[in-house]
């Protein structure tokens, strides 16, 4: 097969070639505009671009070939090869190395070898070539034996020269990437399960948030994106087209539909191609998620279903078990206020027996001119409490766009009963990998619960607790009503573990405790309630909060076997 390659016999692009196609007849060309045209042509069947180093990063020239060498669709990318860059100097038969008194390659190549040059050869003029294959061609013809070449090695052997010393680049990690592609009527295998990239190009309006909303397409699917560059447009002064390379061939559902969306957002898309990714190379990182559930068979039995583990699912948050032998009691502010409150108010929970700590940093609140919360603050200050107390922290994540910094300080996360049916937010909480506190809608049904539940476990994630936490019925003598019927019959329906939040369904704080008590009566694994230092003066919530001994008298009724062991102790 002929693979037209940039420079001459023996250049780096042709060895980077030869790891695909070892028989390969190579075609040298001189510039890289030259490799696409003589594919175009049909001089060669396939033609390999250098696009990338790892220390010096884009190839410029190649980058701006792609748009007018694949935007037609006449070609198409077919693989990624990655190749270590080692330089070896290399000189006439019989030539000695102390004899060098000249050095020729190109500029990269030279700065790649400066330390070992500087330490070898010291008074050696350098030279800058058009190519580095192409020094060893012109010190081959020149004859002339104080001239050397830095080039890759199999060039010594193509221009009649020999190596004077190997390896002798100042970094080992040294990496180029290269693309290869051919004529879209030509057949080139690629293989169907390997690994695949996409490389792309996006214009976007000179607006807010324009490229963050293009590249949340992929984020917001679990699709990587393993390289993002951006090149000036060259008419229109400071303004910019992004290149982006994603893990995925752009016929993977998630990938398309990613895609999909940008075609709408962006000013213009243009898909150069999927290739096959080099199997060793950067993809190593990249989780695949799972492909979306609607693009999956639907399972006979639901992921909730309790026949799908009759045992009980245990969620393991930190040292707790949901679902495990012990209750697990979850106090905390319904909004973490200040530093110190949300310290005073750890301490206190952990003195008192609480298991786990919560509290709001983004605040769903009914009015806009209510307190939101204190957002990122408010998570440190949790993550702090955490540190100080031990206690795991649970804490309500508003919005998709803010599950990456929620789930960077918090232990698990609490989707709001305003969010239940959320399912861009049910989807993206899920890909997190953090267990899930799923609080229930205050008008939702137990179907519509479990199956928001369901979209947290078909999106890869199975650490799902169910939150029951009133629902709204005729009744207003009460904020909402306990809805304990559901956590029984949650019992015999879903494998998932259930804790109730008495607070919020009371709204009142003297009803807590025999709510809670009820609850864990009726199955419950868990309980979930408002506590604060100074209910009266809390910003949120304070009238169901209960103060700190009533905390306490809770925790010692939810785990009284504590209560007997330190009574042990004392006596
Ligand atoms: C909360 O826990 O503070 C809260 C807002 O709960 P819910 O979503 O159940 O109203
Ligand atoms: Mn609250």
């Amino acid at each position: 097969m002929r693979v037209a390659i940039q420079g001459t016999i023996g250049s780096f692009s042709e060895a980077a070639a030869r790891r695909r196609w070892p028989d390969l007849v190579p075609v040298p060309c001189r510039e890289v505009q030259d490799v696409v045209a003589a594919v175009r042509a049909g001089e060669a069947e396939a033609g390999i671009l250098p696009i990338e180093n790892s220390l010096i990063g884009s190839v410029t020239s190649t980058y701006d070939l792609l748009h007018e060498a694949f935007g037609d669709g006449r070609l198409r990318l077919t693989h990624e090869v990655l190749l270590p860059v080692h330089h070896t100097l290399m000189g006439l038969p019989g030539a000695e190395l102390a004899g060098i008194r000249r050095v020729l390659s190109h500029p990269v190549a030279l700065g790649q070898c400066r330390i070992w040059l500087g330490r070898h050869l010291p008074e050696a003029e350098l030279v800058s070539a058009w190519d580095t294959a192409g020094s060893a061609e012109i010190v081959a013809r020149e004859g002339n034996p104080v001239l050397a070449a830095i080039a890759a090695r199999p060039a010594a052997e193509a221009h009649g020269l020999v190596p004077l010393a190997d390896r002798i680049e100042d970094d080992p990690t040294n990496q180029t990437r290269f693309l290869t592609f051919t004529r879209s009527d030509v057949p080139l295998p690629q293989n169907p399960d390997g690994p695949f990239k996409t490389s792309l190009i996006v214009c976007v309006d000179h607006k807010p948030g324009m490229l963050a909303l293009t590249l949340q397409a992929f984020g917001a699917r679990g699709v990587n994106i393993t390289a993002l560059q951006s090149r000036p447009e060259r008419s229109k002064p400071w303004t910019y087209r992004f290149y982006v390379d994603v893990a995925g061939a752009a016929s993977d559902p998630r990938v398309a539909e990613a895609l999909e969306e940008i075609e709408a957002l962006a000013v213009q898309l243009v898909v150069l191609g999927s290739y096959e990714a080099w199997p060793d190379g950067a993809l190593r990182f990249a989780a695949p998620a799972p492909p979306p559930a609607h693009h999956v068979k639907k399972p006979d039995v639901p992921l909730v279903d309790r026949r799908r583990n009759p045992e009980g699912t245990v969620v393991v948050v930190g040292h707790l078990a949901f679902g495990g032998d012990a209750p697990v009691l979850i106090g905390g502010p319904c909004s973490v206020e200040s530093e110190a409150m949300i310290l005073e108010t750890a301490e206190l929970v952990a003195q008192a027996g609480g298991d786990m700590l919560r509290g709001g940093a983004y605040k769903p609140r009914t009015s806009p001119y209510d307190f939101q919360g204190l957002g990122v603050k408010g998570l440190r200050y949790l993550a702090q409490a955490r540190e100080r107390t031990g206690l795991p922290v649970v804490t309500e994540v508003l919005s998709w766009e803010e599950v990456p910094v929620v789930s960077h300080f918090a232990d698990m996360l609490q989707i709001g009963a305003r969010n239940m049916q959320n399912f861009s937010l049910l989807r993206a909480a899920s890909r997190s990998g953090k267990p899930i506190l799923l609080k229930r809608g205050a008008g939702a049904t137990v179907e519509e619960w479990l199956m928001a539940a369901e979209y947290v476990l078909a999106e890869g994630n199975p650490n799902v607790v169910l939150c029951e936490r009133g629902i709204r019925t005729f009744e207003r003598a009460t904020r909402h009503t306990l809805d304990l019927n559901a956590v029984a019959l949650l019992r015999e329906r879903t494998h998932l573990p259930v804790v109730v939040d008495p607070s919020h369904a009371a709204g009142v704080s003297s009803l807590v405790i025999p709510l809670g008590l009820a609850a864990l009566a009726a199955g419950a694994c868990g309980l979930l309630v408002e506590v604060h230092p100074n209910p009266a003066a809390a910003l949120s919530d304070g009238f169901q909060s209960l103060t700190p001994p009533m905390f306490a008298e809770l925790a010692r009724r939810v785990h009284p076997e504590r209560e007997q062991r330190k009574r042990r102790v004392r006596a």
